[in-house]
């Protein structure tokens, strides 16, 4: 793109971001609810009073009420403003990673759906059906789009069905093993239909890695709980490790593999 046209362009993709983050945490509220994401309108979470359009600009309106709802006065929770300036940094950051490129767009995509799941899995311990199983259509979809044109995709259209099959087979085996051997659910649903959606997106090779990273990352946070002294029965969301992987493998797939390869063949 022309260089007088970049600033403009960045600063669309911040606001765009914060819009969505807005957005986003509208559907972290509702969805673990099962209320509609589109009806009612906004609504301030502590007293139901329908929030304004001047109620509703990102970070700005937090901001400038101080944190409290314009009608009860009651505190809103700094996680909102927090989640519109992550999604906004996310997009900033993989547009500074792949560049003013098709892929920019899947990959936008994939990462709010991906902050919406972690933030969702973190409160609830849920990763709503609605955007895992959502989230396995669109991305062979996108990743079909190879068979028109290579713009969009991130990864080849086969590689992507296997990447959905193995990654939900996967973890339910592990988890049917993990069930036999010690007669606890070690893992929810929710995170096989995750790990097949990440597989649907980014393919099975980098869906296999992102599952490493998730592995080692949680054993890693696992090992530290117990040496603190918590609850051996302290459960700990897989869910948002997976997202941690996934980011990883769709912002940085050359580092980890050769990091991978490094690690195998020193
Ligand atoms: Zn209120």
């Amino acid at each position: 793109m022309p260089t007088t046209l970049e600033p403009l362009a960045w600063t669309l993709l911040a606001v765009i971001g914060l819009l969505v983050g807005s957005f986003l945490n509208v559907v972290i509220h509702r969805l673990p609810r099962h209320e509609s994401i589109v009806f009612p309108g906004s609504h301030c979470p502590l007293c139901g009073h329908e929030l304004r359009p001047w109620d509703n600009i990102p970070v700005l309106s937090w901001l400038s009420l101080r944190g409290r709802c314009r009608y009860c006065q009651g505190a809103i929770s700094g996680r909102y403003p927090l989640v519109e300036i992550v999604a906004a940094l996310l997009a900033i950051l993989a547009a500074w990673v792949i560049g003013w490129h098709g892929q920019l767009l899947p990959a936008l995509i994939l990462l709010w759906a991906l902050l919406a799941l972690t933030l969702i899995d973190l409160e609830t311990y849920l990763l709503p059906d609605r955007i895992t199983k959502s989230g396995m259509v669109l991305g062979l979809l996108i990743n079909a789009s190879a068979f028109l044109t290579q713009d969009f995709a991130l990864t080849r259209p086969l590689d992507a069905l296997l990447g959905l099959v193995l990654g939900y087979g996967l973890l339910r085996g592990l988890a049917e093993i993990y069930l036999r051997l010690s007669g606890r659910e070690g893992m929810g649903h929710g995170d096989f239909k995750l790990l097949g959606m990440i597989g649907a997106w980014l393919g099975w090779q980098d869906m296999f890695l992102a599952l490493f990273l998730a592995a080692l990352s949680g054993g890693l946070v696992a090992i530290v709980f117990l040496a603190s002294g918590k609850g051996r029965d302290y459960a700990i969301p897989f869910g948002p490790y997976l997202a941690l992987g996934a980011a990883t493998m769709l912002l940085w797939p050359q580092v980890v593999i050769e990091q991978f390869l490094h690690l195998a063949a020193p």
